[in-house]
């Protein structure tokens, strides 16, 4: 590597624009680049908004998220040739798997364009898109035709009054359900469906969510509340483990684990004995994963960000929008790369959960 290794990359504080360098690129043989705990960027995962329709109470909560808040305006947002450029780089760099999220992405206009484009200049790279599921019933034929390869969809509770409090804008679960119909009809297989359970809100709906999406073909994913942000209030108290989930489906619909499919897998894999299908556990607080970590996040205004649980993020559109060139960006992603000592998970206390982290609806989910 050259001279313009060691240039100086601009970070980004949210949305000041707080700028600071980072160490130089260390020299590094193509395809082996690696952080500091040896793991390889891998994933990466998209914010193509910062704006949603819901406001989940652990994610975007009204009080925080309301009329007035300020998002970002529209000529922050990176467009889509400015996502799928930034995009084919980290390819260069290995990435082989694409999660489009936010915010709520299928609030983004015509987010199916940007799924083809993907596709079309990514060819082999898995895409995959994280939803809500609100405006899911119109996009599913649109997205897989795109080349979308896989969808996860989000949902709380089957009990309509706790789906409702959950995303607090009175959406109801019927309309999920028939989403997640339409992306079965529309060829995705197996579809995810994502649960975060909060202790005394909708722990008591475990059972019936194994029950209804046994023998689907689907598979639901239970997920330790987390203290993403600096909004949702979190407490460990209100974390139901992966291992007390496990236990309660257990005791119902006795199950085995399952190896994972591939290395570095996040949710852990648990099968029904009687043949009926799989679910999945994720769980970032009681068990961390940091250590196959290899995920790399770009926020909306193109920031890129290490770790969901980061307090600092460096401007790759700066970057773009200054006429760096694609080496100058190339070498900018390699250096923050080799320098990522991330592990927030297995570092949490009451202490971090209270730092000032990004917003996960701004970094992606
Ligand atoms: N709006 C889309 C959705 O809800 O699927 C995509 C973005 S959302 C931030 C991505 C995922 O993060 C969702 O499955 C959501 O449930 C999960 N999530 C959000 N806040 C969380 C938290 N505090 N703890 C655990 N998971 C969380
Ligand atoms: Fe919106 Fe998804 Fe966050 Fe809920 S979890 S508020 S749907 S971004
Ligand atoms: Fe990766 Fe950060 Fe989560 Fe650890 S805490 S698994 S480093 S995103």
């Amino acid at each position: 590597m050259t001279a313009a290794a060691l240039m100086r990359i601009p970070l980004i504080d949210m949305r000041s624009s707080v700028r600071a360098p980072i160490p130089p690129l260390v020299p590094y043989v193509q395809g082996a680049l690696v952080d500091t705990r040896h793991r390889t960027l891998r994933d990466l995962r998209i914010s193509v908004t910062d704006r949603c329709n819901f406001r989940c109470t652990y994610c975007m909560p009204k009080e925080v998220f309301g009329d007035d808040y300020a998002f970002l305006p529209h000529d922050e947002v990176l467009t889509f040739e400015e996502i799928v450029h930034i995009a084919k780089i980290f390819h260069g760099h290995g990435v082989e798997k694409i999660r489009l999220t936010g915010g709520e992405p299928l609030l983004r206009k015509d987010i199916e364009l940007l799924v083809e484009k993907l596709a079309r200049e990514l060819p082999g790279v898995v895409l995959t898109l994280t939803t809500n599921g609100s405006a899911l019933k119109a996009k599913a034929k649109l997205l897989r035709m795109a080349g979308l390869t896989r969808i996860s969809v989000s949902l709380d509770s089957l009990d309509d009054t706790t789906f409702r409090a959950m995303n607090n804008v009175e959406f109801p679960v019927g309309k999920v359900l028939d989403a997640i119909d339409a992306a079965a009809a529309a060829g995705f297989a197996p579809i995810k469906i994502n649960m975060v359970v909060k202790r005394g809100v909708n722990d008591k709906d475990i059972v019936e969510m194994a029950r209804h999406f046994k023998n689907s073909g689907n598979i639901v994913r239970f997920i330790e509340f987390m203290d993403v942000g600096a909004s949702n209030g979190w407490k460990m108290d209100d974390v139901v483990s992966s291992a007390e989930v496990i236990r309660r489906i257990d005791q119902v619909f006795p199950c085995e684990p399952v190896n994972p499919n591939y290395s570095g897998e996040v949710a852990k894999r648990w099968r029904y004995k009687d043949g009926s299908g799989e679910f999945g556990v994720i769980s970032s607080v009681t068990e961390a994963f940091c250590d196959t970590c290899t995920r790399a996040r770009l926020s909306t205004d193109g920031a890129v960000y290490t770790c969901l649980f980061a307090q600092k993020g460096y401007d790759l559109k700066a970057m773009l929008r200054g006429g760096k060139s694609d080496d100058e960006i190339h070498n900018a992603i390699a250096s923050i790369w080799q320098h990522r000592v991330d592990r927030y998970s297995e570092i949490r206390t009451s202490e971090t959960a209270r730092q000032k982290k990004v917003e996960m609806s701004f970094i992606g989910g």
